[in-house]
């Protein structure tokens, strides 16, 4: 089943500042998400550490991102579904959004070794400090990397694609 991940127009502008904070670094963190339907997440969070710029976030200290995510799960505790860590962001600064080699290397020792059995990635990309670029892949033991959707939505209303986004290829 291809995951899909719904993002609000908040939220993006919300990643969209940490972007333009980290400029030329490489930051990132977890995502929090909730989940509505079996593959259907939404968005309701994200930790991010602005100081660390490490390229190797499973090895970083989790302590900020740990914080930020028990506020983002008290935020949110009174959502119909469940809510929880739903994977890892991270930004290419300087190259395409897509997952490089020690991205999927990670990330597949990640769900078969250490962490959940399951997890995405998003990997995003501002644009000229306007537009954001992203894509995410979804992570399963015993399988192998599958791209999934991101769909932008405003806050009421239906969900749609945004513009600016690019999608991953099938
Ligand atoms: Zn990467």
């Amino acid at each position: 089943m291809t995951l899909s991940l719904t993002v609000s127009r908040s939220q993006l502008a919300k990643m969209q500042t940490h972007l333009k904070k980290g400029g030329n670094r490489e930051i990132g963190g977890w995502l929090v998400a909730e989940q509505t339907a079996p593959g259907k997440f939404d968005l309701v969070g994200l930790t991010v550490d602005l100081e660390a710029g490490t390229r190797d976030r499973f090895d970083s200290l989790p302590e900020p991102h740990s914080q930020q995510m028990d506020r983002i799960l008290l935020e949110n505790s009174g959502r119909a579904g469940r809510v929880d860590y739903l994977g890892e962001w991270h930004s290419h600064p300087t190259f395409p959004p897509i997952p490089s080699e020690i991205d999927v290397a990670a990330m597949t020792d990640m769900v078969e070794n250490s962490g959940p059995s399951f997890a995405a990635l998003v990997i995003v990309r501002l644009i000229a400090n306007a537009s954001i670029q992203a894509t995410i892949t979804t992570f399963q033991r015993g399988q192998l990397p599958e791209a999934g959707q991101l769909i932008i939505a405003d806050e009421v209303s239906e969900a749609e694609f945004g513009e600016g986004w690019q999608l991953p290829e099938h």
